[in-house]
């Protein structure tokens, strides 16, 4: 279980309502929809250093036969008949069979991005936004490559989900697994933590198995990547201070609120002349009163907004997050002044999460290394062995080997 902190930073940032409409459904706000839609355009840019990505919603609907043809002995979704056009349909399935259909149909070189919700099944409980029967947002990449690539493009993607997770300012590694061989040729998981160091699986990467290559009718090796708004909940765990969310700048809506009332020309000029560049302001009126400023001032911080400008009688002042600082500023901060501090807030966010990734992975004795023959005793489940692969004397033995992720119960 993960305790539910997280649920109610989300909650008093607005990204969820309290409560869900269902068991495994949470009721999405506006605040959160934007920050979904950020983390997919992140993700497409990141995709884009290699490729140029096409992304797509397909239909709620998919005719199950079609489906059937794929994932045969599906027990996980929901399935419906509709007469009147004509027959059983599976609801926001898979996106794998329906991607692969477009791309066939459309031809290219490039990664499609399917973006959308799955339902799901549930049995047991539910873990907003980790374990949930409407599944949103999930983002899921289908490639068609040649055999002879598949190895150097799946690298590609692990590359664009690495620098996803880095503008996020949450640690990862990946590991390679032989434990979904009936699924994945080649199965890589992306591992992150949470804030008590203990491991969780951010992203999956696949060449698909023969079996589904086949099944799709693709003609060539598929690929598959997927993660989820997972990531969204990963951030609220390890990202926040006592005002509540703190989000890294690439998801936020507002990267620097601005309080300034009408008499604030100064500061109101300044901020219209930097919204008009790359950074994201939004000013707001605090009102005359120090308690209405406060409110204003708590207002932006619990949205999880990066930096907050204000104008005193002593002079421009700034509140940094993660931990909540206040500081004086020599004097109305121009764009360059808040590009740096808007790196530095996001290096401060990164650092404190790979010390924990560090503490829980490496000192905690999960992430060690192994040589083939002790690898091989079984004694230990080993979740996966690091990719790209790292050489280092074994743990037990001595002998050469390499890092590998020991195993046990992952969220
Ligand atoms: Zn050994």
């Amino acid at each position: 279980m993960i305790a539910d902190a997280y649920l109610r930073t989300l909650e008093d940032a607005r990204f969820v309502l309290p409560g869900s409409y269902g068991r495994g459904i949470p009721v999405w706000q506006d605040a959160g929809l934007r920050a979904a839609r950020r983390l997919v355009s992140a993700f497409e840019s990141a995709l884009g250093q290699w490729w140029s990505p096409r992304t797509v919603e397909h239909p709620f609907l998919m005719p199950a036969a079609e489906y059937q043809q794929v994932f045969d002995d599906y027990t996980n979704v929901y399935e419906t008949v509709v007469p009147e056009a004509g027959g059983s349909f599976v609801l926001a399935p898979d996106n794998m069979p329906a991607s692969v259909g477009w791309l066939r149909e459309h031809g290219g070189e490039d990664p499609l991005v399917a973006v959308g919700g799955l339902l799901r099944m549930l049995p047991g409980g539910a873990q907003p936004l980790f374990r949930d029967r409407h599944i949103w947002p999930a983002v899921q990449v289908t490639h068609l490559v040649g055999e002879q690539d598949a190895l150097d493009e799946l690298e590609s993607h692990r590359a664009a989900l690495t620098r996803l997770h880095e503008l996020l300012c949450l640690p990862v590694m990946t590991v390679s697994t032989g434990s979904l061989a009936s699924y994945g040729r080649t199965t890589w998981l992306m591992v992150s933590c949470l804030p008590d160091g203990r491991p969780t699986v951010t992203a999956t990467l696949y060449v698909m198995s023969g079996h589904y290559r086949d099944r799709l009718l693709a003609g060539r090796e598929v690929i598959d990547v997927g993660f989820t708004g997972k990531l969204l909940a990963l951030v609220a765990l390890h990202h926040r201070d006592a005002s509540g969310l703190v989000l890294p700048s690439v998801l936020a809506d507002t990267q620097v609120g601005v309080l300034a009332g009408a008499e604030d020309r100064r500061l109101r000029e300044r901020c219209a002349q930097q919204a008009r560049g790359d950074i994201r302001v939004r000013t707001v009126d605090p009102g005359p009163r120090q308690s209405t400023r406060r409110r204003a001032e708590r207002r932006l911080l619990r949205e999880g907004v990066p930096l907050v400008v204000g104008e005193r009688p002593g002079g421009p002042r700034v509140a940094r997050r993660h931990p909540l600082r206040r500081a004086d500023l020599p004097a109305l901060p121009d764009p360059g002044t808040l590009r740096g501090e808007l790196a530095a807030h996001d290096d401060r966010l990164g650092r404190t999460a790979a010390d924990r990734f560090a503490a829980g992975l490496r000192e905690a004795g999960r992430l060690v290394a192994r040589c083939g023959g002790c690898a091989a005793t079984g004694k230990e489940e080993i979740f996966g062995r690091t990719v790209p692969e790292v050489s280092a004397r074994c743990g037990t033995c001595g002998a050469p080997g390499s890092e590998v992720l020991l195993g046990g119960r992952f969220y």
